[in-house]
């Protein structure tokens, strides 16, 4: 079903985020990690897409099967940096061909390596583009990203919620955020979007802690804030791996609690390919 749909028809959904694992061992645990979600009743699944990585063909596979062999709704995140025209086509047409209706229409992080850069193969410089294409020439519900904080790139908030307008107007139909510590800057976004016009959902993406050196290396990456109450906690504890992991669910379910009893369309959860933390959560949520 097309996650619009499920988003009209649902009071709120809950979803989970996998990437591709890159060894065979690694994809029988995964498989059997999604089977075992399936009790919790996911509204989907979704696996993300390498931009020039070497996992970055197993996508469409992943999200075939999730649909067609577990029965869980499932949706392809695609980028467009280095990816051909050609491949485009070649991995939305598969894809359709094999039932899927929903895509996550991204641009990819870009190499640092400027040469790099130069020489990947290119379609589109960036997500409007992308999802102008495939609303134009398939049939498939468009998901896209919404930054709480900006984007990295961004010069400024306005800028950044003039181009996640452009997402909106090409065709994207629902947004998921990047992953935030601080329900304020949620909250904020959802001001920005609609007094510029943007009337579509936006799902906030929480990535629950289980790991203090993990989620510094993640934030800096992507240009999350860790406020600074959850940084000294989170430093005061980083080497006793199980006082983390607990930290890291009470943090998340009261986040979620609060971000639902506020109107939230539902949470989308950064699994990291580990599902254990998630589970309690959604648990205590469902509880
Ligand atoms: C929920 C979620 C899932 C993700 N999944 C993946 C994944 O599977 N694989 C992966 O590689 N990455 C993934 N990412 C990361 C994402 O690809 C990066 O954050 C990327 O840098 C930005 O992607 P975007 O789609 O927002 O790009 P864009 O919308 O193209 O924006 C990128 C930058 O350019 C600016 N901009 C946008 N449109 C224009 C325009 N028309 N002209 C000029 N400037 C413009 C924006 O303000 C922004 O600063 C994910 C992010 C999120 C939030």
């Amino acid at each position: 079903m097309k996650i619009a749909r499920l988003l009209k028809n649902k009071r709120q959904i809950f979803s989970f985020e996998f990437f591709p694992p890159k060894t065979d061992e690694g994809e029988k645990r995964l498989f059997e990690t999604i089977e075992n979600l399936k009790e919790l009743g996911p509204s989907f699944v979704s696996v993300t897409y390498g931009a020039g990585g070497s996992t970055r063909d197993k996508t469409a596979g992943w999200v075939i099967r999730i649909k067609n062999e577990l029965d869980i709704e499932a949706m392809a995140h695609l980028t467009c940096t280095g990816t051909s025209c050609e491949n485009l086509k070649r991995i939305l047409d598969k894809l359709q061909e094999n039932g899927i209706e929903n895509i996550l229409a991204l641009r990819g992080d870009k190499p640092q390596d400027t040469n790099s850069i130069a020489q990947m193969p290119q379609c589109y410089n960036h997500t409007n583009e992308l999802i102008q294409y495939i609303h134009d020439n398939y049939d498939f519900c468009i998901g896209a990203a919404a930054f709480p904080e900006g984007h990295t790139e961004s010069p400024s908030l306005e800028k950044d919620t003039y181009y996640l307008n452009m997402k909106s107007m090409a065709g994207a139909e629902f947004f998921i955020t990047q992953l935030f510590f601080d329900n304020r800057l949620y909250f904020d976004l959802l001001d920005r979007a609609s007094k510029i016009g943007i009337n579509k959902p936006i799902i906030p993406g929480i990535m629950p802690i289980t790991s203090a050196d993990q989620v510094e290396r993640f934030t800096s990456l992507c240009g999350a804030t860790i406020p600074s109450d959850l940084r000294e906690r989170l430093h005061e504890i980083r080497n006793d791996r199980r006082a983390v992991m607990e930290l890291g669910i009470g943090y998340a379910t009261k986040q979620c609690q609060d971000l639902l009893s506020k109107g939230a369309p539902g949470i989308h959860f950064y699994t990291l390919n580990r599902s254990s933390a998630t589970r309690t959560i959604l648990k205590n949520l469902k509880s």
